[in-house]
């Protein structure tokens, strides 16, 4: 598996109100600091980043070979993904999983955060340092009849052009983003995920039995590229799925991936976020 996943606790040095999933800060420091260190492109010049750019492979994703792949995707999605919890008011944990390319630049990656973490978060730039690196299992394995996706950050996914609303979610749309996004990663970065045969998935999707209870939600991020607030959209909740016994070989394996990969639009900015629950992570926790 070309994964890594990695638990990070950090300290602000003044207590502060994160904002709402706030991964897309930490994207957004992150890729300051990883442009200052590692790009050396005259963007002026040549209106683009060089091929060996490290800030564009570890940051932007992988245009070249999306353009090779005749992937039509404004920006392919980047090598990693972030999750954000706030555990007190002057305490994050930041989850990471680094695909690909990104985990040959484990270090350098991770200084990049440090050092943008450190140059201060949020409007009031409050710096923030690393406290705790640990390096975390990525287990794959069978699953119960039931279980319950939570959702940790909103989940985008388009049907038909739009937003898919809470009321339209179905097995087959659930695991047919979560099995584009598995194909997708996997054409990019050669993750280890494994082959989709998305005609035998949709098939085996519409046996599995789904209740949710989550609900559309709206709120904005600040871009400092484009210097304003920019509209965010998805719904969050709880969807619960019973899967059939002899179909676990085709619905486990996107169920798993999608944990560290995301599911549906705007992963790069940390949506589409989930935690598998199942009687096992209750008892684990209690
Ligand atoms: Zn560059």
């Amino acid at each position: 598996m070309n994964v890594l996943r990695i638990a990070i606790s950090a300290e602000l040095t003044r207590p502060i109100t994160l904002p709402p999933f706030a991964a897309s800060m930490v994207r957004g420091v992150l890729g300051k600091a990883l442009m200052h260190k590692y790009c050396a492109c005259h963007l002026k010049v040549y209106g683009g980043h060089a091929p060996h750019c490290l800030y564009q492979l570890l940051f932007e994703g992988a245009p070249a070979s999306a353009a090779t792949l005749g992937c039509h995707l404004q920006t392919p999605p980047p090598p990693f993904t972030l999750k954000v919890f706030a555990q007190a008011p002057n305490l994050m944990r930041i989850e990471v999983c680094l695909f690909g390319i990104a985990t040959q630049h484990v270090e350098l990656w991770l200084d990049a955060l440090m050092l943008g973490l450190s140059a201060g978060i949020g409007a009031q730039q409050v710096p923030v340092a690393i406290r705790k690196i640990n390096f975390l299992e990525l287990p794959i394995g069978t699953l119960p009849a039931q279980l319950t996706l939570r959702l940790q950050s909103p989940m985008l996914i388009k049907h038909q052009s739009k937003p898919l609303q809470p009321v339209q979610l179905s097995g087959e749309i659930l695991f047919t983003a979560l099995a584009r996004r598995m194909a997708l990663m996997e054409t990019l970065y050669q993750i280890g995920a494994p082959e989709v045969n998305f005609d035998r998935l949709k098939l085996a999707a519409r046996s599995v039995g789904l209740q949710h209870n989550c609900q559309p939600i709206n709120w904005a991020r600040y871009s400092n590229r484009q210097q304003q607030k920019m509209p965010l959209s998805g719904m969050m909740g709880d969807i619960t799925l019973t899967l059939p016994a002899d179909l676990q070989d085709l619905l486990a394996p996107p169920l798993f991936w999608g944990q560290w990969l995301h599911v549906g639009g705007k992963a790069a900015l940390g949506q589409g976020a989930y935690e598998l629950i199942t009687d096992n992570t209750k008892r684990t926790a209690a």
